[in-house]
């Protein structure tokens, strides 16, 4: 089967006056695929959703939704549907007036507007509940409803707007699975604005990483969490964050001296050329706790947390490590350990322009 692009972005760039908020978008979505769009507050984000659902126009480039342009197309005649994380929906009205509402103003007669509310209540799991008023839901249950009234319109794509910032964590981890299991029941396609990249991860299967109007790399989720571009990419994706510590490669060019780190040398899994100065990335969950006297970086800590199922030590050292380990550990502040990294999950960036060592 060959995939058709549902939405196209060629070329685009926005501009609020002098302002340059979007810089040369590509990015092309196929159809049936769940893309989130991440990055910090600012970046572009929900100008990019926006100027898809037509809210704001484009400066240049070429903007297509299933193939056909839409650069001048006013928002109700891209047959998209955007669900925001304020839900907008109308408080006098039931859940069925509020799911049928589009209906009711397009003049479908009753009959049709309840049998569409009774199947979309049904995929929603909104079916006992179509005499309710949002003010008688909880949060979850009036993030369903926003999502019934944009499924009931049978969209060519779903657009979300950080649907789920208003919920509590529980809420949310539960309605990212929710959300990701109907756009698969629904063969949707949907765009997902976040500023939360587990969020991103979990959901999407192709993640857009955004910094300063610029996309900084797309790809699979493990894609940019394997392999991050560069350090921006890197520091972003992963939880807690990647640690980054300056280094030159030793003279036999397969390892790293780490600066700040008592002459601890770190093996790589490529051959570097001799004393060039690297960046390098380790994280947090793949630095390995050891004998101090064995492993190749040794630090004093200054901090052991414990969530049960896993402990986080911080080290007192500059810069400072992060060090995430699966479990328990008797290790306690002041003390001091040993610390090993496998050589493939050493990340090398250049110092001075972020991007990554090839
Ligand atoms: P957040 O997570 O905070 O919502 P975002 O990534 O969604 O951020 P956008 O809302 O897309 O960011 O804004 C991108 C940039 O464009 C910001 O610097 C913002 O100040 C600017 N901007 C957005 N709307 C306008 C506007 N109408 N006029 C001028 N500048 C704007």
């Amino acid at each position: 089967m060959t995939s058709t692009a549902q939405i196209e972005f060629e070329n685009v760039q926005k501009h609020y006056g002098q302002f340059h908020a979007l810089k040369d978008i590509n990015l092309r979505i196929d159809k049936g695929k769940f893309v989130a769009l991440v990055g910090p507050s600012g970046c572009g984000k929900s100008t990019l959703l926006r100027s898809l659902a037509g809210l704001e126009s484009i400066s240049s480039g070429t903007l297509r939704i299933a193939g056909e342009k839409m650069n001048d197309v006013p928002p109700r005649r891209r047959d998209i549907a955007m669900v925001f994380q304020s839900y907008a929906l109308y408080p006098h009205m039931t859940v069925r007036d509020n799911l049928t509402y589009s209906m009711r103003l397009k003049g479908v007669p009753k009959n049709g507007r309840e049998k569409a509310a009774r199947e979309v209540a049904a995929i929603t799991g909104l079916g006992d509940l179509l005499d309710r008023y949002p003010r008688q839901l909880s949060g979850g249950q009036r993030q369903r409803v926003a999502m019934g009234r944009a499924i009931i319109r049978h969209p060519k794509a779903f657009l979300f707007d950080e649907p789920l910032s208003n919920l509590d964590a529980a809420l949310r981890v539960q309605m990212r699975k929710e959300i990701r299991a109907l756009h698969d029941r629904l063969g949707a396609t949907s765009v997902y604005v976040t500023h939360d990249q587990v969020e991103a991860m979990t959901m999407a299967d192709h993640v857009v990483v955004m910094r300063n109007g610029v996309i900084e790399q797309q790809g699979a989720p493990l894609q940019l969490y394997d392999r991050p571009a560069n350090r921006f990419v890197a520091g972003f994706i992963g939880s807690p964050a990647m640690n980054f510590v300056e280094a030159a490669v030793t003279a036999s060019g397969d390892a790293l001296a780490l600066d700040g780190f008592d002459g601890a040398l770190v093996p790589v899994a490529r051959r570097l050329e001799p004393g060039r100065k690297v960046l390098a990335g380790l994280r947090p969950e793949h630095l390995a706790l050891g004998d101090p006297d064995k492993s190749p970086i040794r630090v004093p800590v200054s901090t052991v947390e414990f969530t049960g199922a896993a402990s986080y030590l911080s080290s007192s050292t500059e810069p400072e490590l992060t060090i995430f380990h699966a479990g328990r550990t008797e290790v306690r502040p002041g003390d001091s350990v040993g610390l090993s990294i496998a050589p493939d999950f050493v990340h090398l960036f250049d110092p001075g322009t972020g991007q990554g060592v090839d």
